[in-house]
């Protein structure tokens, strides 16, 4: 990729998450992660049409963000209980799907997966863990034999607990996603030191802002438009220039599906991110 932080939304087809392809093509969007569709739609004859329309609007995904039936962010318990592949209940079908996933997202010529692990143990001592790295270097060296990378989302720990599980799960493929929000919302630490101490691993980005709870990792904190939150964007920015990352700025802004408010406010969002990125002569 040539083009320095280009811009991108969340988008989805069919699962009701994120904004429609055709909003992302008139807001003048080339790049998009892609919320997983569901089942029904990842078969051969879905892909190709997938691929057709993706062309046709000239749109590139970068990351295929895995999703599962059953997950639900009502609030942090809730996450902890249903999100990712965590859950012990589901944790084997989910495990299975979520190789599906890749190979939808290889079809779709998509070489970057990307998920919510879920509430990872912090203490590396629980024999959870040691499954739980297991799942993760299995998954990465299935997604490697098809020349695919693995992001997984952060947010739901403090970054030198992640730093740690990345360091052990010891596969190449393995990056991050960094969600800046995300710190915020689950009360897991100030975003811009965070990416800064984990810059060797960010590969994708969100571009998602959110002001703080009052009882950070207790409650929710609030997710805002861009720019109204608490993240600093221009210092965001900053950082992700000095630790050399280059690829996409993906806005991720978790609103109803109507066109006119996603519109206005993913257009909000991408004005700001045109203007911070003129900066550096982008
Ligand atoms: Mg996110």
């Amino acid at each position: 990729m040539s083009e320095k932080w280009p811009l991108g939304v969340f988008a989805s087809i069919d699962a009701g998450l994120g904004v429609d392809l055709d909003v992302a093509r008139e807001l003048g969007v080339t790049t998009v992660h892609l919320h997983t569709p569901h089942a029904e739609s990842r078969t051969p004859e879905r892909i190709a049409e997938f691929r057709k329309r993706l062309d046709d609007l000239g749109i590139r995904v970068t990351c295929v963000f895995a999703g599962f039936e059953g997950e639900s962010y009502a609030d942090i318990p809730t996450v902890e209980r249903t999100v990712g592949i965590v859950p012990k209940d589901v944790r084997a079908a989910r495990t299975a799907e979520l190789m599906e996933i890749a190979k939808f997202a290889k079809a779709l010529g998509v070489d970057t997966v990307g998920l919510h692990l879920g509430f990872v143990p912090h203490d590396p001592a629980d024999p959870d863990y040691t499954e739980l790295l297991e799942i993760t270097r299995r998954v990465c060296d299935a997604c490697a034999a098809d020349g695919q990378y693995v992001h997984l989302e952060t947010g739901q720990e403090p970054a030198d607990v992640l730093d740690a599980f990345l360091t052990a799960v010891d596969r190449p493929n393995l990056f991050i996603n960094f969600d800046p929000a995300n710190m915020i919302l689950y009360g897991c630490g100030e975003p811009l030191p965070a990416v800064e101490y984990l810059g060797k691993w960010v590969r994708s980005v969100h571009c998602k802002d959110a002001t703080w709870s009052d009882q950070p990792g207790v409650t929710w904190g609030a997710e805002t438009a861009l720019g109204k939150g608490d993240v600093d964007f221009a210092k965001f920015l900053a950082v992700l220039d000095r630790i050399g990352y280059t690829g996409p700025l993906t806005i991720e802004r978790e609103i109803p599906q109507e066109p006119a408010r996603q519109k206005a406010e993913i257009g909000g969002a991408l004005d700001l991110l045109k203007s911070l990125k003129s900066a550096y002569g982008l």
